[in-house]
């Protein structure tokens, strides 16, 4: 026992995002508050802490440090160790030790925060109106940020000197803006630069400077008169149209050459949002959360506030994706809306981009790729350096599920903590980020998009080459995908004198849910997606795994069908409807519905193609059974966009989960693995369509015998094989109906059970479970 009046010091490395948000200031606070002797030093390895004092002190200091942390702080660990005391007096912030290869973990870009708004709305403070106002707690990071050690000469915040006023905040260890890198102010940071080519010809865009309140109230007004602007948000492009405008939007929907999926929308705040949505206490704090997402809501049948959103923002879908204002910038726009034409506006809020290219980041680039689709630009000059898109979450059984991980999320660790190895992940096609590991933390991408052309290919390596950099990685092995078509997998190829691991795509997903859960051993892995390739070059996607890091044995999958045409045929659901006819029924049943599902020529084609097994290729694909069902039902026979089908059938459903609702046969047949033969339901569904049931009641049964066919199959796994555990990953779990229902049901019959929360479901999550498995193989190794 060290009597209570010797004085000890105590060693503290603190690891996570401690770095640039604030955590040095705290600490030195936080000391000279318990009157501790000691200092505070950034390092390569992590932030140390030593604190010298009586012992409660000391203790009471620790206890403190993680439960009184700045905002943006996210501790991943502290190594604690007792060293002599010294003797020391006062307590100080020491430089920053660079020595060693650096490594530190870099914030993503965080929403105004309340100080900065409330200065930014203050007529009174140097600050009004001023887009670009943030502080310690908030504003870019991420997007600006070129290296490590994160000083402002690293970021694209360089070229502004700072001015008296804003030098003396950054170097004052009380003020909020001490060390904020990006501080700035009217008089020497970021400004608006207004291009109107209607009013000033392409060639002046370097016309007289104009204050950003003059500039933004000229945005303001052409939205009010039914125009498209791009403007410059915080991770790149958006393009702004007045939501409840159907001219506007629907002209925005041509240029953008975007024909159904949803467009996201804007608005004031979150009882704007309620009046237009139904919106719960947690969706209202997800929406007022620092990340600032888009989050999925439900759309009110009428608004309670002025006219209703045009159809074209989100055409036969009944959720609409929201966002509130995330900077200063926003937040000027919508006063100045409220000032000037309505206090209840809603404006479109898109990603600035051609089609399903990446988002646009510089002035030129917006210039050139958007010019045919924005009627003016709000440019700015302070520099994006990486494109971070706006994120997507919904919220399903109390959870906030992403579905698309990019601002505010990226580029935020998981922390693995399995060895040092460095991974390069590249992650699946669609929906693809990718991963790198490094001193024990995953650091999953923002999200890249599908990797289907050249531009979003260029974004990958651009993503690859900067984070590389940013992170200090360099990676010796590179895991990827088993398809063989995938230009992830194409690129890890061509890597020279790397390591390949390859990982099949399911198990990629079953680990990914692992590994942002952190657990260990074997466990149940449900694995529902709409492609993935399989160890036996079919494809797979309606899969049980009982899996760990290093392995996995396929126990269960859905029984396969034909795909005629291959992946090409995802676009049209009516295809795989046929087949799971054919299977069924070993005919065409006769009837017109079942004649009516294409041309006459392309179901002959397609169903010969079947019967012959010509160009066919197996599946055991959910998303493809999905879009079996909503063709069967007549909800649709072709869609625009993949998942489109399942979407619709999940919004017929219409409703929460309801067991009452009863549920369709099935059959679990043999063994390694068990075939789920949903012959009998599909005999059931066409036999109630044949009967004109409603479709609501038949995509309310559809997805109860999913949620059961899960239940049951879980159950033999945990007789046979004594596994408890059971991760849901892959993209059918954006489903709330499916998600929700397998949460409850397992959950009740004593299962644990885990889903994404931190990456996405969908196969944004794929190169985190890649990295984790090529770790857990590296670490087996040593
Ligand atoms: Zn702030
Ligand atoms: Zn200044
Ligand atoms: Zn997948």
């Amino acid at each position: 026992m060290i009597p209570a009046s010797a004085t000890i010091r105590v060693q503290l490395r603190v690891r996570g995002v401690v770095q640039g948000v604030g955590f040095r200031p705290y600490v030195y606070k936080l000391a000279r508050h318990h009157s501790l002797a000691g200092f505070v030093l950034n390092s390569p390895r992590g932030v140390f802490i030593e604190i010298e004092g009586d012992p409660a002190t000391v203790e009471a200091f620790v206890a403190a440090l993680p439960a009184e942390a700045p905002p943006l702080v996210r501790i991943a660990e502290v190594v604690r160790s007792e060293i002599p005391a010294v003797g020391d007096s006062g307590f100080s912030i020491h430089e920053s030790d660079a020595a060693g290869s650096a490594f530190a973990l870099v914030p993503p870009d965080i929403c105004v925060c309340e100080d900065c708004l409330a200065e930014s709305r203050d007529p009174s403070n140097r600050r009004h109106d001023y887009p670009f106002t943030n502080c310690t707690n908030c504003g870019p990071r991420y997007s600006i940020i070129l290296d490590v050690p994160y000083d402002r000469p690293m970021t694209t915040m360089a070229e502004f000197a700072m001015c008296d006023d804003c030098l003396h905040e950054y170097n004052d260890p009380e003020n909020r803006r001490f060390h904020a890198q990006p501080n700035a102010c009217p008089v020497c940071g970021p400004r608006l630069i207004l291009h109107d080519p209607a009013e000033s010809g392409p060639d002046t865009a370097e016309a007289p400077q104009q204050t950003a309140r003059a500039i933004i109230e000229r945005v303001a007004d052409l939205l009010r008169l039914g125009k498209i602007v791009a403007w410059k948000g915080l991770g790149g492009y958006q393009l702004a149209c007045d939501a409840r405008q159907p001219a506007a939007v629907e002209e925005l929907r041509r240029r953008k050459r975007r024909s159904e999926k949803p467009f996201a929308i804007m608005v004031a705040d979150a009882d704007v949002a309620a009046s237009l949505c139904f919106v719960s206490e947690q969706e209202r704090s997800v929406l007022m959360s620092r990340e600032r997402p888009i989050v999925l809501l439900r759309r009110r049948p009428a608004p309670n506030l002025g006219a209703p959103l045009a159809d074209a923002v989100s055409p036969g879908n009944p959720a609409t994706g929201v966002m509130l204002p995330c900077t200063p910038m926003h937040d000027l726009l919508f006063r100045i809306i409220r000032e000037r034409w309505a206090t209840d506006a809603a404006l479109v809020m898109t990603s600035g981009n051609i089609s399903e290219e990446p988002i646009v980041i510089d002035n030129s680039e917006a210039e050139e790729h958007l010019a045919g689709i924005a009627d003016a630009f709000a440019h700015h000059n302070r520099r994006i350096h990486t494109r971070v898109d706006d994120s997507v979450v919904r919220v399903v059984s109390g959870e906030t599920m992403l579905l698309r991980r990019a601002r505010g999320y990226a580029p935020q660790p998981v922390w693995l903590g399995r060895g040092e190895a460095e991974v390069l992940a590249c992650g699946a096609q669609q929906k693809n980020t990718l991963c790198l590991t490094r001193a024990g933390f995953a650091l999953p991408s923002q999200h890249l998009g599908d990797l289907e052309n050249f531009e979003t290919l260029r974004f990958f390596e651009e993503t690859l080459e900067r984070m590389s950099r940013l992170f200090h990685v360099k990676p010796t092995v590179v895991a990827h995908d088993l398809h063989p078509g995938y230009l992830s997998t194409q690129f890890a190829q061509k890597m020279d004198g790397l390591r390949r691991i390859a990982v099949q795509h399911h198990h990629a997903h079953i680990a990914s849910c692992m590994a942002e859960h952190q657990l260990e051993g074997r466990v149940i892995g449900v694995a529902w997606d709409g492609t993935g390739f399989g160890t036996d070059g079919t494809i797979w996607g309606g899969e049980f795994l009982a899996a760990d890091y290093l392995s996995f044995d396929r126990f269960a999958r859905l029984r396969p069908v034909l795909l005629a045409g291959g992946d090409s045929g995802v676009r049209e659901p009516w295809r795989v409807a046929r087949s799971y006819l054919l299977d069924t029924f070993g005919a065409i049943p006769d009837g017109p519905r079942w004649t009516q599902m294409a041309s006459p020529e392309r179901l002959r084609v397609i169903d010969t193609m079947l019967q012959r097994r010509v160009s066919t290729i197996p599946t055991s694909s959910a998303g493809r059974l999905f879009d079996a069902i909503a063709s069967l039902i007549g909800l649709r026979h072709t869609v625009s966009f993949e998942g489109q089908a399942g979407m619709m059938l999940e919004a017929a459903a219409d409703a929460p989960p309801d067991p009452s609702a009863g549920s369709c046969d099935f059959a679990l047949i043999g063994a390694s693995p068990v075939e789920i033969d949903l012959r009998p339901m599909i005999r059931q569904i066409v036999g109630d369509v044949e009967s004109n049931q409603p479709q609501t009641q038949i995509a309310v049964r559809f997805h109860n015998t999913l949620v059961a066919v899960i239940a049951a199959v879980c159950r033999r796994m945990r007789s046979e094989l004594q596994l408890n555990r059971v991760c849901l990953s892959g993209g059918c779990f954006q489903n709330a109906l499916l998600l929700a229902g397998c949460l409850e049901t397992l959950r009740n019959e004593g299962f644990e059970v885990f889903s994404q929360l931190e990456v996405p479901a969908n196969d944004g999550g794929i190169s985190l479970g890649q990295a984790a498995i090529a770790c857990e193989q590296l670490r087996q190794e040593n």
